[in-house]
């Protein structure tokens, strides 16, 4: 990654080292998970560049300074890699996929009423970098969609709710949906009996943002009472998923270890040097976390 940034950035000096103190000012770190004390120890710094799209441990962690802002990684290859996660997940249970693989295990041929994806409702959580490319593919496919956010959006084609009045609303008789939140303060715990309540019979529920928003007992007791036929999960209150973990072997739940849109770092690379030229032009960084709202 840092012979990338010399790429895009030949007149700055990429450090892969800790600075000591006493070095010169080092204006941009890019962090990952970054150990305790890293961020404090860099003299001079001005602006933290995640190498995710979620910072929720930044946040939490303390490690990053009042004062410092943190850009989130957005990027096309996080928008498309999600968009292919979630519209696979999406067209093998809507097309019954899952069920004909457990079907051919026990050598049975049985057809299954087939139905089009103008006849499913799908709602999207979040209308974001990433929630939003997932509703225009849904659109397009002709799903009923529907997608819900703090704000209301305007998206061609869906039907948009916003607030947490209108969440129970938005999932209301759906027969997928797809969780695309920032976990904050607000959507922690949000994925819950109550909602899956709500949606229709059998329906199907896929996460691709975070295990937080997800209370596990609730979605197991959904499955075991067959209020959903399914989920597809990519991410975890722990990670990786302990092995003792009863989701490893529950046969409703199809597992990824967190793949669903990994970051690819030449168009990573690109985004955080192009928000490093804006910052040093003095125009304002794209993608800033606002810490009052959590993401
Ligand atoms: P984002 O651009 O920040 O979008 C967040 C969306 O959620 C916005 O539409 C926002 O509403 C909405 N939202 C936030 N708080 C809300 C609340 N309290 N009530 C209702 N809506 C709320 O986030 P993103 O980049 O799309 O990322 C989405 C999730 O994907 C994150 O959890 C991220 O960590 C996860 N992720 C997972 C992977 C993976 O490989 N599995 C990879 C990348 C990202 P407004 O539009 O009104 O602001």
């Amino acid at each position: 990654m840092a012979q990338l940034f010399r790429t895009e950035l030949p007149d700055f000096e990429v450090l892969t080292d800790q600075p000591q103190a006493g070095d010169a000012d080092v204006p941009f770190i890019v962090v990952g998970r970054p150990l305790p004390g890293v961020i404090r120890a860099v003299p001079g710094l001005k602006l933290v560049l995640s190498l995710n799209a979620g910072i929720e441990h930044l946040l939490a962690s303390g490690e990053v300074p009042e004062a410092l802002p943190i850009v989130r990684l957005v990027d096309e290859g996080l928008a498309l890699g999600m968009a292919e996660w979630v519209l696979a997940q999406t067209l093998a249970w809507h097309r019954n996929l899952f069920h004909y693989t457990e079907l051919q295990a026990k050598g049975e041929w049985t057809p299954l009423p087939e139905k089009l994806a103008n006849e499913r409702k799908v709602t999207v959580l979040g209308a974001g970098a990433l929630g939003r490319p997932v509703a225009d593919h849904l659109v397009r496919f002709g799903f009923d969609t529907r997608v819900w956010a703090r704000s209301r959006h305007d998206i061609a084609g869906a039907t948009t709710f916003a607030g947490a009045d209108q969440l129970i609303a938005s999932v209301r008789g759906s027969d997928i949906v797809i969780n695309l939140l920032p976990l904050t303060a607000q959507t922690a715990d949000i994925i819950d009996k109550a909602l899956f309540n709500a949606m229709a019979d059998g329906g199907f529920f896929i996460n691709g943002a975070r295990g937080g928003h997800v209370v596990d007992a609730d979605l197991i007791a959904a499955l075991d009472s067959r209020k959903l036929s399914g989920a597809a999960l990519d991410v975890f209150r722990v990670e990786p998923l302990p092995s003792e973990d009863p989701i490893w072997k529950h046969p409703k739940i199809r597992l990824s270890p967190h793949v669903a849109a990994p970051t690819h770092q030449h168009m990573a690379v690109k985004e955080m040097a192009a928000n490093i030229r804006r910052f040093e032009n003095g125009e304002p960084v794209l993608h800033a976390v606002d810490r009052s709202l959590g993401y």
